[in-house]
């Protein structure tokens, strides 16, 4: 056994079928009397029944959560808590409603709770990442973990089907991450690996049948696990060219992230043989070769798979390779602007590595 240090984060999990009814006690627990509803004006209706269930403790509802968590966007919802006198979030959705909960604990110290909606993983995890005037920032502060998770099945029957599919390979990607990540650690690993059988497991289920409540909450489990993988530990080259290219061109998360997890897995697997065996073992193969099931996975569920199909233009590879080699993150295999070269341009184009 390597030595590792292992710091266990605090946050509160419910989980469960209908486990939103749980809300109001939640609240209670936390001492909270004045809420603020967040949401997307997509899923104003969710916000709303959110607030029902609340009563008189819900003093405002925000539907404008915008993907990348822009800081103008954070300051008209800061104004409007301080105007209502709130005295903590309520956050429905996906990563981009989280991360406004988040920005709000960093602006106005207001504590969060999360209901996840989707399966990018931001509930878990202290990272916040924001936009001004084009460019996104990245912080990490173990003050932003949301105070307490509800995972409710229920609340995810519905999340189309592509959505389920890029944005339960987001997840996966946490996990992958965390299974090379320099300072993994044994407990860390096997949640990665449970993260990514439990998703893996579910999305082809899903593609068939959206509202199976076992894959379905198969799926939410597994993305928990994910979450917690990517709140633990540091994540690598792939997290480092989804930030990347997500930024420069503002492509969209999920689906990004999606496009290049085969090919991040392919760049890494010499240099991090039991993380790829461990992978592919989670997603059913007993060959080690992990890039190989990840890319069947993808195949299987229909995922995106070219960069240039999601709005990133061909003259970008240039640039991107150039962003993404400046600053790395820690990686298992050395980052090499070259080869990041020809990543991209096989992403761009959509040639799954084999
Ligand atoms: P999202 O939150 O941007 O949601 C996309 C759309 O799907 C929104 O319109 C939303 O309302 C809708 N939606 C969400 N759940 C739904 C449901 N069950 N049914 C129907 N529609 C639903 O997308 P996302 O992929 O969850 O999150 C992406 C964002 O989260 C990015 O900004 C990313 O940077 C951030 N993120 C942050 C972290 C972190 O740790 N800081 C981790 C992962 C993702």
């Amino acid at each position: 056994m390597d030595a590792f240090l292992y710091n266990a984060a605090p946050c509160r999990v419910v989980f469960g079928d209908g486990s939103l009814n749980k809300l109001a006690d939640e609240v209670e627990a936390l001492g909270l009397k004045r809420v603020m509803v967040l949401t997307t004006p997509h899923q104003a209706g969710q916000g709303q029944d959110v607030a029902d269930l609340l009563g008189s403790r819900c003093v405002v509802q925000f539907n404008d959560a915008t993907m990348h968590t822009p800081v103008d966007v954070t300051s008209r919802a800061a104004s409007l808590a301080e105007e209502c006198k709130a005295d903590g979030t309520v956050a429905i959705g996906g990563g981009s409603t989280i991360g406004l909960g988040k920005a709000l604990t960093l602006r106005a110290g207001l504590p969060q709770i999360a209901i996840p909606t989707t399966y990018a993983g931001s509930e878990m995890t202290p990272i916040l990442g924001q936009t001004e005037d084009g460019v996104k920032t990245t912080m990490k502060d173990d003050a932003l973990r949301p105070k307490t998770v509800i995972y409710d099945v229920e609340l995810t029957l519905g999340l189309p089907v592509g959505m389920s599919v890029t944005s339960g390979l987001n997840a996966i990607a946490h996990s992958m991450e965390a299974l090379y990540a320099q300072d993994r650690n044994p407990v860390v690993s096997l949640m990665a690996e449970e993260g990514i059988r439990a998703v893996g497991s579910a999305l082809p289920v899903l593609c068939e049948k959206p509202d199976d409540p076992s894959a379905r909450s198969e799926a939410l489990y597994g993305a928990w696990l994910c979450s917690l993988c990517l709140g633990s530990v540091g994540m690598s080259l792939h997290h480092k060219l989804c930030h990347t290219l997500g930024g420069a061109f503002d492509l969209p998360h999920a689906e990004t992230h999606s496009i290049i997890l085969p090919h991040s897995a392919v760049y890494n697997a010499a240099a991090a043989p039991e993380a790829m065996d461990r992978i592919a073992r989670a997603l059913g193969k007993d060959d080690g070769n992990g890039p190989a099931a990840l890319a069947s996975l993808a195949k299987a569920t229909g995922a995106p798979t070219a960069l240039r199909d999601i709005g990133m233009p061909e003259d970008g590879i240039n640039h991107a390779a150039d962003l993404a080699a400046r600053n790395p993150y820690w990686n298992p295999t050395p980052i090499d602007q070259v080869e990041i070269n020809k990543l991209l341009k096989n992403a761009w184009a959509g040639h799954l590595p084999s």
